[in-house]
């Protein structure tokens, strides 16, 4: 049995930037003269639960609103939050470390771009996401989200719409959405934003499942760019299987085949992948 990994997998960018920042920040406290502050995050740092565990070791609380924080440092996840959310971290006096992601910071304007010219915006993204909903405050108060093209309503709110795109969404629900848009007749003005990292990794596993006989997706099981890379894989080659951990990996689904491949999320670090792909070598 042969354990081929796609050519681009694992930890972006900007999730790397967002764990070298709060483990500096856990590092500054700890060194501090004075009482070292406790450190926390909006929702988990990232969509990784065994990640999110190690940091919570280190110190790091994930909670779900600032009024649960009395004092001490707010980092911001890579997938951004609405500006008046940092205004009120920072009126409580909380420390905020921004760890946005560039990219991120990049649809949010060209959502904001958008909307100052006059487009009503439409969000290529998952509605509630954190991420679409950090966009939605910088898309004004008629902006709205689909998922795909099925998604879009019949009547839409103006003929004159800007696209912004979730940056892990796929290439073809952009597609879609656009194409639905112009068989209406309209000319939507289209910023596509899905970001590199997300690209190279969507194509890298397209090409991977094409070739194999089983699919390994390493991620967390909530990280939605994880679950793009399962689908992708999962349309090419039936045998897909998304996992968090070596321990899911059932042996049986992988009886007869000669080729498994394997790929991860942009929230899934080296560490884990090795530990997937030593754990299927094992299995021969
Ligand atoms: S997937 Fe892209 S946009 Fe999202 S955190 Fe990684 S580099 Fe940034």
């Amino acid at each position: 049995m042969e354990v081929i990994r796609a050519t681009c997998a694992g930890a972006c960018y900007g999730v790397e930037r967002a764990l070298k920042m709060v483990r500096q920040a856990i590092a500054d406290e700890q060194q501090s003269d004075v009482t070292s502050r406790p450190v926390y995050t909006l929702g988990p740092l990232i969509h990784n639960p065994q990640v999110v565990a190690e940091l919570e070791r280190a110190g790091v609380q994930a909670v779900a609103s600032i009024e649960e924080i009395e004092h001490g440092i707010l980092v911001i996840r890579s997938h951004g939050v609405p500006p008046a959310l940092i205004e009120q971290a920072r009126e409580k006096g909380l420390t905020v470390i921004d760890a946005t992601c560039p990219h991120v910071s990049k649809v949010q304007q060209a959502a904001h771009e958008l909307h100052a010219q006059g487009y009503t915006v439409l969000i290529v993204g998952e509605e509630g996401h954190p991420e679409v909903e950090g966009i939605f405050a910088y898309a004004g108060a008629d902006a709205f989200a689909v998922r795909d093209a099925d998604e879009l309503p019949k009547v839409l709110p103006s003929e004159k719409i800007g696209v912004v795109v979730q940056t892990t969404k796929s290439q073809n629900a952009l597609a879609t959405v656009v194409e639905e848009l112009q068989r209406r007749g309209l000319e939507p003005l289209v910023k596509n934003t899905i970001c590199q990292s997300t690209r190279k990794r969507q194509k890298a596993a397209e090409e991977l499942a094409r070739g194999v006989d089983a699919v390994v997706v390493i991620g967390g099981k909530i990280s939605s760019n994880t679950t793009r890379l399962f689908e992708i894989c999962k349309s090419f080659c039936p045998r897909t299987y998304h996992i968090e951990s070596p321990a899911e990996l059932n042996p049986l689904w992988f009886e007869g085949a000669k080729r498994i491949g394997v790929t991860a999320g942009a929230s899934t670090p080296e560490e884990q992948i090795t530990a997937v792909i030593e754990a299927l070598e094992a299995l021969e």
